[in-house]
This record gives structure tokens, C-alpha cells and sequence, in this order.
């Protein structure tokens, strides 16, 4: 008998078209050699053109699945996504703030398409609640100007963006520049260090999950027992590799690649 794989949770909503989400996130636990679990919070029908429908699951129904997993199987890193409304993310942060495994909060706003995958109402639950139970946050820059305000135009504006994010709590921010012009640059800090992670800029339109990847790469480094730079560097070259693979799909914007 082999012996039992490291467990690891994603609390995510399902993209029926497989590129994000829940799907993102069990395909990047399959790669890194983990053993992925899913608290499913709402269902999209979404394809590579965009978000078609979202439909959030009750709040009885994400408490089930929780403790279903947790209670019996166990986790050695949780990695949360799009939460969709004020009660999930209350009903998570309550959830989270009992276990002792690190947490990664991906804040999901808004797709890339910009259909909104968390309401208006949920941002104060995000920052005040979700936020301080975080071991690692992972906004994009556009997730840092609606949750904090700052608005960053440049690598040197990151740093501002850092400090007002781990005001709320996590240990440390990751904040991601992907969206800048040049290399993919991300800040990491927990306040004191600093790491900046760079990578070259792959021009590949085929990016959809980029962010539920990453979040995902880092909690299964985490759970195989990594620091948080180490895992956030782990998961920067792993990201990176699923970018330069990702590939056309329907008609627009298809997915990273989990099989490079
Ligand atoms: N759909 C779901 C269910 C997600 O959780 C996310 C991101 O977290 C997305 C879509 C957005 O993916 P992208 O912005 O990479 O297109």
C-alpha cells in the first residue's frame, strides 16, 4: 500500500469550461503530486468566451462539504477562490479561522472578461473577515484597487499596494503585476522581506485560470512542507511553465496548460 498523498482543499467556484476555478485547481494538485479536495461555492457556465451564468451554492451546503473533508480527511493547506457573496465569505472566513493549515486566499473579483465573480456587498466581508485569515493573499492589481483603493501604475507603486493589503491581516501579500507592461513581476512580503519574482513575459493570449493556478501551485507547496517564499517561487515557475503552454480553445480566450 502506498502511503497516504499530502491533502489539499480548494474552496472555488466550478468553470464548466475546465481552464479555472475548482477545475484549474485539481489539475494544478493532480501535476504537483497532491491529493486535491473541492468545497464547491457556486457553479459558472462559462466557455473560453466568457461567464455565461453563476448560480452560488447555500451556505448550509458549503459548511457540508467543509467539514465532510476536513473532519474525516484532513488538509495540509487550503487555497480559497471565487466566493462569490458576502454570506460565503463570512460563512469561509468562519470556517478557516478553526483550522491550523495554511490558507491562500486568491480574492477573485472579476474574471478576465470582466464578468464579476463576487458581489459588491462581499468586498468589506473580503477585507475584514477572509483577509486576516490568510497566510498568503494573492490579489492582482486590479483585485488590490477595489479592496484597498491604490491604484498601481508602475513596480514602484507595488510596494504601497503590499502594505495596504497585509493591513487587513494575512501574513504575507503576494501582489501580482502581471497586468504591467514588461516582464510578469510579482511582489512578495510579509512587511520585513521582500522577494520580488520576475519572469520573462510570454506573449500567449491563452491565460484563462492563470490565477487559480498560481494560488493553487502555492498551497501544494505549502502542504508538501515549503516555506512561503519557497512555495511562491515554486508556483511563479510553475504558472509560468502553464502559461507559455496554454492554448486555443472555442472561440476566445482558452486555458493555461497543466501538461508541460
Ligand atoms: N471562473 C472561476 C470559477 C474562477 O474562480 C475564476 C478565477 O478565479 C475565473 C473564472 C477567472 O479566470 P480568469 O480571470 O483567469 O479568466
Amino acid at each position: 500500500m502506498s502511503p497516504a498523498p499530502v491533502r489539499v482543499l480548494t474552496v472555488a467556484g466550478s468553470d464548466s469550461g475546465g481552464g479555472a476555478g475548482i477545475q484549474a485547481d485539481l489539475k494544478t494538485m493532480l501535476a504537483l503530486g497532491v491529493h486535491g479536495m473541492s468545497v464547491v461555492t457556486a457553479v459558472t457556465a462559462q466557455n473560453s468566451l466568457g461567464v455565461q451564468g453563476a448560480w452560488e451554492l447555500p451556505v448550509e451546503a458549503v459548511r457540508a462539504q467543509y467539514r465532510s473533508v476536513v473532519d474525516d480527511i484532513g488538509v495540509r493547506a487550503v487555497k480559497t477562490g471565487m466566493l462569490a457573496s458576502a454570506e460565503l465569505v463570512e460563512a469561509v472566513a468562519e470556517l478557516l479561522a478553526t483550522t491550523d493549515a495554511p490558507v491562500v486566499v486568491d480574492p477573485v473579483g472579476v474574471s478576465k472578461h470582466g464578468d464579476p465573480l463576487l458581489a459588491a456587498s462581499a468586498l468589506d466581508s473580503v477585507r475584514k473577515r477572509l483577509l486576516p485569515t490568510a497566510t498568503v493573499a494573492t490579489p492582482n492589481l486590479d483585485e488590490v484597487a477595489q479592496l484597498t483603493g491604490v491604484r498601481v501604475e508602475s513596480e514602484a507603486g507595488m510596494r504601497e499596494a503590499a502594505e495596504a493589503v497585509l493591513a487587513y491581516g494575512p501574513r504575507w501579500a503576494l501582489i501580482k503585476g502581471g497586468h504591467l507592461a514588461g516582464d510578469a513581476v510579482d511582489l512578495l512580503t510579509d512587511g520585513s522581506a521582500a522577494h520580488w519574482l520576475r519572469a520573462p513575459r510570454h506573449d500567449n493570449r491563452h491565460t484563462h485560470g492563470t490565477g487559480c493556478t498560481l494560488a493553487s501551485a502555492i498551497a501544494s507547496h505549502l502542504a508538501l512542507g515549503r516555506t512561503v517564499p519557497e512555495a511562491v517561487t515554486a508556483a511563479k515557475e510553475y504558472v509560468t511553465g502553464a502559461i507559455a503552454a496554454g492554448f486555443a480553445l472555442g472561440g476566445g480566450i482558452g486555458p493555461v496548460d497543466h501538461g508541460w
